[in-house]
């Protein structure tokens, strides 16, 4: 699928619930979320219906997001349906987490099919995590990252909100993790949006990480598997390291110029940007009404998000959408 602007979408981040075991603060409001009636959201079979039609369009990849994908109940199931696309043209299956149910799931997950995981993981302090997950125990991501490793995954991506006044002093110490491990530790700048839109003062620019890390130097894209056309970071590599550390700079560099990806939010509804506003239903339409909705929504993906001069438009908070 092509947009208005020559752009090949062809990424699909799936979010297959908006509810979450966490409540990070950038992220979610302290009481969560109301849970919605089963009814409102997508059946697993509607998902997979849905990343089937735009698998037909020409998407390559798609990632599963939330709220959190690991508490959805047959989570490996649908990765399994998904798993099926391949010869209709899926490339890479993988899943952003917060990686606090991953000892148990690591392992089927694989099996059913998952290329790869990214996990979230915004600091190394215990008591810190507690009170930035509000309630999450560090210990369990790190069982879920060796559960991952052990289980066979490989390409594994940490995913690190820059955080002003809170994880700042440590930002040396998380990208030193791709010295000893095979992972890519990517620094995201925090967004305007949800509860992230009321923290601007905690905004620190990407850059931060290279003043922390100075032995890093710039991997040049060709050498870099990680680069790949999809990417939105930057990736770095000092001698000696076993992994990479990779800059996602939304705010400080936008790269709406060369975005491939449309969202589709639990509800069934299509994101053309994060930062947009506009939502188009899906549910309830199948075969060519559903191509062709996708079709000509597609075409109408906005230019690009303006976050340097308005909070996200976006209605929803990050949880709803996925990131
Ligand atoms: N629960 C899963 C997780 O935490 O990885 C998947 C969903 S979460 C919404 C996806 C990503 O969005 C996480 O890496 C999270 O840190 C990021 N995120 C949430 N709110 C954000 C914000 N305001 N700015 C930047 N990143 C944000
Ligand atoms: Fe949950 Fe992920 Fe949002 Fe944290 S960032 S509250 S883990 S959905």
């Amino acid at each position: 699928m092509n947009d208005a602007y020559g752009r090949t979408i062809n990424y699909l981040r799936l979010s297959v619930t908006d509810l979450c075991n966490l409540r990070c603060v950038y992220c979610m409001p302290p009481e969560g979320v109301c849970k919605r009636s089963h009814g409102e959201i997508c059946s697993l079979e509607e998902l997979a219906e849905l990343a089937a039609a735009c698998v037909a369009l020409g998407v390559k990849k798609i990632r599963l997001t939330g709220g959190e994908p690991l508490v959805r109940k047959g989570i490996c199931n649908l990765v399994e349906q998904l798993n099926a696309l391949r010869p209709a043209g899926l490339e890479e299956l993988c899943m952003t987490t917060n990686g606090s149910l991953l000892a148990e799931l690591a392992a089927p997950l694989l099996a059913a099919g998952l290329d790869r995981l990214n996990v979230s993981l915004d600091t190394l302090r215990p008591e810190r995590y507690r009170s930035l997950t509000r309630g999450g125990e560090l210990q369990r991501v790190l069982d879920g990252l060796a559960a991952a490793e052990a289980a066979g995954f490989r390409d594994i991506r940490l995913n690190t909100v820059l955080l002003g006044g809170v994880n700042e002093d440590e930002l040396g110490e998380l990208a030193r993790l791709a010295r000893i491990h095979p992972w890519s530790i990517r620094f995201i700048e925090l967004m305007p949006i949800g509860p992230g839109a009321a923290m601007g003062g905690a905004f620190l620019p990407a850059s931060r990480v290279l003043e922390a890390t100075t032995e890093l130097k710039r991997v040049q894209n060709a050498r870099c598997k990680m680069q790949d056309e999809n990417s939105v970071a930057k990736y770095y590599t000092a001698p000696g390291w076993a992994g990479t550390v990779g800059l996602i700079a939304p705010m400080s560099r936008r790269f709406c110029e060369g975005c491939s990806r449309i969202r589709i939010t639990a509800d069934g509804r299509l994101k053309l940007c994060l930062h947009s506003a506009e939502e188009i239903p899906l549910r309830g339409l199948h075969g060519a009404a559903l191509r062709q909705t996708l079709e000509a929504a597609v075409r109408r993906k906005p230019a690009g998000h303006k976050l340097s001069e308005a909070p996200s438009d976006s209605r929803r908070p990050m949880n709803e959408i996925g990131g």
